[in-house]
């Protein structure tokens, strides 16, 4: 396969940009291909996106009916909505949200997926429905099933095992799009017990632990009144903070925390529209260091929109912010990735890199180099100009259409699951489970 006729930036972080041919050849970027010569006139081609951190099991919750009283705060929001849904979720949901999800992150160029999921009813074989349906599509995981005590010692187990009977059969068979992560909820629905069998879970597989950290202060005020430790001293001493640890949020992490996560290397997953969109306060994403990547916590998979919302909010108050922050975070996302794949080169169009790609159709109204490629990303370029995405070296999206699968008859089944889905809702009341911290800081001294 020869792409030829692109504009093609071959690295984000530096940004790269070159007019050569692009040559696939068994499922990676070659020095040379020949064969069939896709037409990219016009167009620019660039790595695919990864999104850092995603539930996809909320796929189906667009628009969800809502009749209880209005959440007062992030605790309530979980217990109102998402640990609701979460409960009513079985295999047919979990794989219909897979599916819908997967096509509208290649539909938006997102061509990695690093998700967290949630489905206490249907914990055994869910990573496997997941990985199957994202496979299909030819969406490239890491997948994980989020371990917690909120529904009980018994699924807590459950969650654990889950999460090492995917990473075993990951180990056995190696599914050339998937690998796998321990997943766990939050501190503060984690026993000892449990995030301990989380890292050793971990130590076993040789891989890291994918877990929200300090998303609301409710997270801190629990590990300090149960545990007398902050979040990630809590983490750190579990053993379950490393260089292949991914934080998601980080909100509530205070100076100490930041620096012990920055020592670790750990990486941290900014969500920033979820942030805004559950009230929970701003993350110091400045202070975090060099491992910042990018999430969307489920607000689908669009890595344009996402990486711009969090330059904008960024930049609000901080002028020295610049239109390359947001490509960093996303090459730093797939450097992220590649370690779990053992795929350095993953994110760059260069010789022996994993094939994951997308071709946009940009008729650029300025001229588009090195230097001015981050202003366009910033500015200009969005997810409608996504014409073709290949993976792993096969195309599949075509023309804004899948190519494996039929878009339309996949959203219609995923409205039929989520009608299901939604009428299920109604007889799970709000989740009973209460983290120990109470509402507010016992004494102003123990904030930050
Ligand atoms: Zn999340």
């Amino acid at each position: 396969m020869i792409i030829s006729g692109a504009t093609v930036v071959t690295s984000l972080d530096p940004v790269h940009i070159t007019r050569d041919d692009v040559h696939v050849k068994d499922g990676r970027i070659a020095a040379e291909g020949g064969g069939e010569r896709h037409d990219c006139s016009g167009c620019l081609v660039v790595p695919g996106n990864v999104c850092a951190h995603t539930h996809l099991y909320s796929a189906l919750a667009r628009g969800m009916p809502y009749d209880l009283e209005p959440p007062e705060d992030f605790l309530q929001i979980l217990q109102r909505v998402w640990w609701r849904l979460d409960r009513a979720l079985d295999e047919d949901s979990v794989r219909a949200s897979a599916l819908v999800g997967g096509m509208e992150a290649l539909l938006s160029g997102t061509t990695t997926l690093v998700d967290h999921h949630a489905s206490p009813n249907a914990i055994d074989g869910s990573l496997d429905v997941i990985e199957e349906a994202l496979s299909t599509l030819g969406v490239r995981s890491v997948l994980c099933y989020e371990a917690s005590d909120r529904d009980g010692p018994e699924r807590a187990r459950a969650g654990v095992q889950e999460n090492r009977r995917f990473l075993d059969r990951v180990r056995r068979e190696r599914p050339p799009l998937a690998r796998g992560l321990v997943g766990a909820h939050a501190s503060f629905t984690l026993s000892d017990e449990t995030l301990s069998s989380c890292a050793e879970a971990a130590r076993e597989f040789e891989v890291g632990i994918h877990v929200h950290a300090a998303e609301d202060d409710a997270d801190e005020r629990d590990a300090v009144a149960l545990y007398g430790l902050r979040v990630a001293d809590r983490l750190a001493q579990a053993g379950a903070l490393d260089e292949r640890t991914i934080l998601a949020h980080g909100v509530h992490l205070d100076r100490e925390e930041i620096r012990l996560v920055r020592a670790a290397n750990a990486s941290v997953a900014h969500n920033g529209r979820s942030n805004m969109n559950n009230s929970i306060g701003r993350a110091r994403v400045g202070s975090f260091g060099p491992r910042v990547v990018l999430g969307t916590d489920g607000i689908g998979s669009d890595m344009f929109e996402e990486s711009r919302t969090a330059y904008f909010r960024l930049r609000e108050d901080d002028r020295g912010i610049g239109p390359d922050w947001p490509l960093r975070r996303l090459a730093e996302g797939a450097r992220f990735v590649g370690a779990a794949f053992g795929e350095q080169r993953l994110g760059k169009i260069e010789v022996g890199a994993p094939a994951d790609l997308v071709v946009l159709d940009y008729a650029t109204p300025a001229p588009l180099h090195a230097s001015s490629f981050p202003g366009h990303w910033v500015f200009g370029l969005a997810s409608r100009s996504v014409r073709d995405v290949m993976v792993a070296g096969e195309w599949v999206v075509l023309d804004r259409r899948l190519t494996r699968m039929d878009d339309q008859e996949l959203a219609a089944n995923a409205c039929v699951q989520a009608d299901r889905l939604w009428k299920r809702l109604d007889d799970i009341g709000p989740h009973e489970f209460e983290p120990k911290g109470g509402r507010r800081w016992p004494s102003p001294l123990m904030i930050e």
